[in-house]
């Protein structure tokens, strides 16, 4: 999935970011950070967490097929997206693998901010080789969270607000898989 750089490989560096993530499942919000994020680098590596502390409503293999369903849209105007699952190894560990310099992490609240804060911290002291760079919510996306976006849906709320057509239609289909198993 990924392709040629900018520059063509030419003099300048090429820039390899890391998003990491569960992304249970990829709001509107992860993909503005995603289209953001490819204007400071050239190359971005999305680590989709598997997640199982937190009981993911959709297995990784399937938020990695969602990620690599917007790829090709999101690189549009520039840059190179590789969709790696991104099992139980440390963040800085998984981001020294596919070679990247930079993690990126959106920040929406004083809550993201204080837990992110702790991570930082931590990892500048594991890793000071890599930094983490922090992008603002968007005020469009500021209040979109996947957690909630589950709940609307499986309470039969409209999601095609917070989500792509085709997450969207994922997320209704298991809701009602979920219900009916219920
Ligand atoms: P995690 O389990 O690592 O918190 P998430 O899938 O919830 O993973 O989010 C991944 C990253 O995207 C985090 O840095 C989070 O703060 C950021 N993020 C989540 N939702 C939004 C949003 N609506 N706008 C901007 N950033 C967001």
């Amino acid at each position: 999935m990924s392709a040629k750089s900018k520059d063509g490989g030419g003099a300048q560096k090429h820039r390899i970011g890391l998003y990491p993530g569960t992304f249970d499942p990829p709001t509107l919000g992860h993909i503005d950070i995603v289209k953001r994020a490819l204007k400071l680098v050239d190359h971005l590596v999305i680590g989709v967490g598997t997640g199982t502390d937190k009981n993911p409503l959709f297995s990784y293999e399937e938020r990695v097929a969602m990620w690599s369903h917007e790829s090709e849209e999101l690189t549009r105007d520039g840059g190179t997206i590789e969709v790696q699952p991104f099992g139980n190894s440390l963040q800085v560990d998984f981001a020294r693998k596919v070679g990247a310099g930079v993690v990126v992490r959106g920040l929406r609240a004083m809550t993201d901010f204080e837990y992110e804060f702790q991570i930082v911290g931590m990892n500048q002291r594991l890793a000071p080789d890599i930094e983490t760079v922090f992008l603002m919510a968007d005020p469009r996306y500021l209040s979109i969270a996947s957690k909630l976006v589950k709940e609307v849906a499986m309470l039969g709320g409209n999601v095609t607000p917070f989500l792509t057509p085709h997450v969207a239609e994922l997320l209704v289909q298991r809701c009602a898989e979920k219900k009916r198993k219920a």
